[in-house]
């Protein structure tokens, strides 16, 4: 399997160097020359365990790993991180619906169920194709991404860790997990900005030659952490094909029957990796993407017109505050026919004019399969109550999210068919906002009175990772701006 980039169609490399280097050097994302089809095996996959079922989604893909290396990767990454060993089990809500809980890992959001594995595939890649070099991994956070990085990279041999987050667009909880983090090379920063900013600063650091160079010459290179990185995307495959596989192992549908899926959307990771899974051959009819009052791709997806000429939102769902979503250049890129010229001119107009509109045949098949739609803060907080009063189930303001668009879109379109929603973090990540929905005279000023309300009202417990918060020293109070990130990324490695 050879890997392309979306702005240059002739580059052609393994995954290993897809995903040593993260991003393509025309400034493109790495993406499989072709989708493997998996229809066939599906039968065989429904026997497997989560692990089982990794490995072999995962081989289809990384075609230049030996299947020793695959199953070490795996069983490092899954074996004894997650509670209980379940990587992405499911709940039924209602009638039709079962949430796909992916935050069972150590940081307790859906970003861990990628950057567990990550590591091991990349510290695999690099040693096949770059070996002996030291790799430096620089992440932009919406929050999650940044915690289940550190996690997943702390004291692992020849990588060093720099995460960026922006400064007020994070939860209490979420800053507290970074700024608290363990391991001799790990290093956190604010930046004052929001995501966007961050990513894009990060974005041109790493595409910078002449920063390349300076690191090459040090005997290192930069990667990426973040889902621009194919090592962060395929790992997210597995779990749609998972949860299809336990809904057919378990009789809520027979073998072959359509399922919907909707994702709480921020960079279009998430989504885009139920994508392939449905070109793959999964039997998924839609993909309902859900975002907050930042719905930039709700309408995109209505009107085939890109447009980020707008105002940033800081919501109670931070993880989606996005408007570039980086992933959406994938997804283009395939419905385009592989045109890499057509992309380039969108990508183009995306930066210089902050705009671009698809043609006709693109917004066709876009509407074909993905469906969109968005609700703001009271809304997300009306689910959070809604889905306690009726099912007393617990869900963060992601997931809340999710539950109220597929609301609509049922509504909308009286579609029943059965459908996966991706419950993507844990509610006491969140406990402020969550606590806040039901209850909110009980929320206290300190975040973790306010989770101890919020166990005794749910009568869940709060996950231990977070508990322990409360004792931890913050270690990292430095904060930069857009255009300090690259002085702090050299004073990180001495250079
Ligand atoms: C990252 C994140 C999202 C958005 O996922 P994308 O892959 O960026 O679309 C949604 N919910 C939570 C809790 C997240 O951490």
């Amino acid at each position: 399997m050879q890997y392309q980039s979306t702005r240059d169609s002739s580059v052609s490399v393994s995954a290993a160097q897809a995903i040593s280097q993260g991003i393509s050097k025309d400034k493109g994302l790495f993406v499989p020359k072709s989708i493997p089809d998996i229809s066939a095996e599906l039968d065989a996959l429904c026997k497997l365990d989560y692990i089982g079922r990794a490995k072999k989604v995962l081989g289809h893909f990384l075609t230049d790993f030996t299947e020793e290396e695959l199953s070490a990767c795996v069983e490092g990454a899954y074996l004894g991180k997650f509670d209980e060993d379940e990587v992405a089990p499911l709940s039924k809500v209602g009638e039709d619906a079962y949430l796909l809980e992916l935050w069972h890992g150590p940081t307790c959001a859906f970003k861990d169920v990628a950057l567990q594995l990550l590591p091991y595939l990349l510290t695999t890649s690099a040693k096949k194709v770059v070996d002996g070099k030291k790799i430096v991994i620089l992440v932009a956070t919406s929050g999650d991404t940044g915690k289940a990085a550190l996690e997943g990279f702390k004291d692992v041999e020849n990588t060093s860790i720099l995460v960026f987050y922006p400064e007020d667009g994070v939860s209490p909880m979420q800053k507290l997990q970074m700024t608290t983090q363990e391991g001799g090379n790990v290093s956190v920063c604010a930046i004052e900005g929001n995501f966007d900013d961050a990513q894009n600063g990060v974005k041109s650091i790493f595409t910078d030659p002449a920063l390349a160079k300076k690191l090459s010459e040090n005997g290192m290179m930069f990667s990426s952490a973040n889902s621009i990185n194919w090592g962060r995307l395929v790992p997210q495959i597995v779990y749609y094909v998972s949860a299809y596989c336990d809904l057919v192992a378990d009789g809520e549908i027979k073998a072959g029957e359509k399922i919907n899926v909707v994702v709480p959307t921020g960079n279009f990771g998430n989504i885009l990796a139920a994508y392939y899974a449905r070109e793959m051959g999964v039997p998924i009819a839609r993909l309902i993407c859900a975002s907050n009052q930042n719905n930039v791709l709700t309408d995109f997806i209505r009107t085939g017109t890109y447009d980020r000429n707008r105002d940033f939102h800081t919501s109670i769902s931070p993880s989606m505050d996005i408007l570039i979503s980086s992933n959406l250049e994938r997804l283009l890129y395939h419905l385009c026919d592989n045109d890499d010229k057509v992309l380039s001119q969108w990508m183009t107009s995306l930066t210089e004019q902050g705009r671009y509109t698809v043609d006709e045949k693109v917004k066709e098949r876009l509407q074909s399969v993905f469906w969109g739609g968005y609700c703001d803060d009271a809304a997300t907080k009306e689910t959070i109550w809604e889905v306690f009063a009726k099912y007393s189930y617990l869900c963060d303001t992601h997931t809340a999210v999710a539950v109220n668009v597929y609301g609509q879109y049922v509504a909308k379109t009286g579609d029943h068919t059965k459908t996966v929603i991706a419950s993507t973090a844990s509610p006491f990540k969140f406990s402020g906002s969550v606590l806040d929905a039901i209850d909110p005279k009980a929320v206290d000023a300190d975040d973790f009175v306010t989770a101890g309300r919020l166990s005794e009202i749910s009568g869940c417990p709060i996950p231990r990772a977070l508990r322990e918060l409360k004792e931890k020293q913050p270690r990292f109070a430095g904060r930069c701006t857009r255009d300090t990130m690259e002085q702090v990324v050299l004073g990180m490695l001495g250079m």
